[in-house]
């Protein structure tokens, strides 16, 4: 199975290149736009950040002194902005008042409490403490997230209802836990997700991996065939 998944890595990377994720210029950022992420587009999630450095908010200390009807405000972009507002300073309080607002000491922590502590905080789910815990901490654990599962059970490897937690511990078990390959990993995965591996209409004629695929058909497995072979006559 680590040969595989390996395997399935590799030609996504050559597929899509390197994704330089997470994007965000520090650790605090980085796990603002976790948070504003949810439930919307990155689009969103983006204006709402570039909205409170403007403002100068981008800061736990500022974030959570930030009266709640202007920071909701200027997180509209991001959707569901009052509970993020509420879910943003409920993190800050958490880092100012236990942590001194000092971001690092709180990444410090070992991935066992530090994700125990996210989780305890309202708002934090598994998907979001673990993207915190990998972009923002660098400590290796697998990032789950719908299109992960949708992926893997097209691929036949996860069943069609999978949990969270059994996901992540199947990538655990069988990849090295290596921060940088979980990191690259977990990017390649939302490209094929967000360009290719679509809910719908997969096209599986431009998949990297499509001859791993059970989900595939074989008119997608001609499609890409001909397409090899028409890449072939252009370049001779
Ligand atoms: S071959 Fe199609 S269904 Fe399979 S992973 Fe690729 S895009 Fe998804």
């Amino acid at each position: 199975m680590r040969e595989l998944l390996l395997d399935i890595y590799q030609r996504l990377y050559d597929h899509f290149g390197p994704r330089h994720w997470w994007p965000a210029e520090t650790p605090f950022e980085m796990i603002v736009g976790a948070i504003l992420t949810q439930n919307v587009a990155w689009k969103g999630a983006a204006q709402a950040i570039a909205n409170l450095k403007d403002r100068g908010w981008l800061e736990p200390g500022r974030l959570l002194a930030a009266p709640e009807e202007e920071l909701a405000a200027v997180l509209r972009p991001a959707r569901y902005h009052f509970q993020k507002a509420q879910k943003l300073k409920d993190f800050c309080r958490v880092l100012v008042e236990e942590f001194g607002g000092n971001l690092s000491l709180f990444l410090a922590q070992e991935t066992g409490p530090l994700r125990k502590r996210l989780l305890a905080i309202r708002g934090i789910g598994p998907e979001t403490a673990d993207c915190i815990i990998l972009y923002a901490a660098e400590k290796p654990i697998f990032v789950i997230d719908a299109y992960t599962h949708r992926i893997f059970y097209r691929l036949g490897i996860f069943p069609e209802r999978a949990r969270y937690a059994e996901m992540q511990a199947f990538f655990m078990r069988h990849l090295p836990h290596d921060a940088g390959l979980f990191n690259e990993y977990h990017a390649q995965l939302d490209a094929l997700g967000h360009h290719v591996c679509l809910k719908r209409a997969p096209r599986c004629g431009n998949c990297p991996v499509l001859s791993f695929c059970k989900a595939a058909t074989q008119a997608d497995i001609r499609i890409a065939k001909s397409k090899t072979q028409k890449e072939m006559v252009q370049k001779a």
